[in-house]
């Protein structure tokens, strides 16, 4: 017997944005597809979660779902007909092209009278292009009440195609005092303070501030300087971080590269003192010119959708050709 799972909860500072989402849907006017944005650990996915179990509610309100119609115990019982989610697989963390193909079939039948079928998507960018392409079938053809739910943290590497066909909102942090409580409740101090400096959401914010995230920013900052100061062969350096998300990993390589290249403008590089220091010490590993060659390939990198790879597979080259051009 499997436990019951509650349902999902709106996180508190987005409920403005679930109000537009359900007037929308009183009115009879929810688009077929929506596409959540907005800065990492602002809460993406916990929120279309809530708003996928909230619309298939029997008496969806303001609030969000009853909790106890039979639309609810099912969501609860991990078993919905209305309900398909679509995660991530494999070791690379992609969302394969069949995978979407299935989704797109599942979705094109056509709901029970009155009620609505969802399909969710929390890691969009997870998508390569193949398998985002295969998407729009069922955007330009969407089954009666069906509704597909998108949520990326990158959507610039969602093809225009998709984005144009999505109704786009970003979710920004409206209620940043329904923030700072979450933040006090979750035994932060200083909530406040941290917030106002965070350029991440309340959920990020949290993480950044657990010892396993601290943990593996200590590796990332390591296999950096060994890369530039040439203090390891670069298998090695790689091995040391293959455990880590490509995201993760792309994400701070690029705001590293970014914050060199202000360095050389003498530009303020806007970061706390590990990091100036990890920028300063790599710094004389590339010229001018380098550092933004670098800089152009991570933003290529970044944006295009080898975040869909292996870490390993990523790395490797762009560490060989980092090498290549220290040692140059
Ligand atoms: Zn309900």
């Amino acid at each position: 017997m499997v436990e019951p799972a509650p349902l999902t909860p709106c996180p508190p500072w987005l409920l403005d944005h679930w109000r537009d989402v359900y007037r929308r849907h009183e009115q009879g006017q929810l688009p077929h597809a929506l596409l959540f944005t907005g800065m990492r650990g602002v809460g993406k996915k916990q929120f279309v979660r809530f708003v996928a179990e909230s619309l298939l509610c029997r008496n969806c309100s303001e609030i969000g779902a009853c909790g106890k119609c039979d639309s609810c115990a099912q969501l609860t019982a991990g078993a919905h007909a209305e309900f398909s989610v679509l995660l991530p697989e494999g070791a690379a963390m992609n969302i394969k092209v069949d995978s979407v193909r299935e989704l797109v079939s599942w979705l094109q039948l056509s709901a029970p009278p009155g009620r609505y079928r969802c399909a969710l998507i929390d890691t969009a960018d997870a998508m390569n292009r193949n398998a985002a392409n295969s998407l729009l079938k069922t955007l330009e053809e969407p089954g009666e009440r069906a509704v597909l739910l998108l949520a990326a943290d990158r959507p610039g590497s969602l093809p225009a195609t998709i984005r144009s066909r999505c109704q786009a909102t970003n979710l920004s942090l409206r209620d940043t005092s329904a923030a700072i409580t979450w933040l006090e409740e979750q035994g932060m101090d200083d909530a406040q303070a941290h917030l106002s400096r965070a350029r991440v959401g309340p959920i990020a914010l949290l993480e950044q501030l657990s010892d396993e995230w601290i943990e593996s920013e200590q590796l990332l900052q390591k296999a950096w300087k060994d890369l530039f100061l040439m203090r390891a062969s670069v298998g090695k350096i790689v091995d040391s971080i293959s455990g880590l998300p490509t995201t993760r990993c792309l994400r701070n390589f690029s705001n590293w590269t970014l914050m060199a290249n202000k360095r050389q403008l003498n530009l303020p590089i806007g970061a706390d003192h590990a990091t100036s220091e990890l920028i300063s010490e790599v710094h004389d590993g590339l010229d001018s010119e380098q550092w933004f060659a670098l800089y152009d390939r991570m933003q290529q990198l970044y944006r295009s959708d080898s975040a869909s790879f292996k870490t390993q597979t990523v790395l490797e080259g762009l560490f060989a050709d980092i090498r290549t051009m220290t040692q140059g």
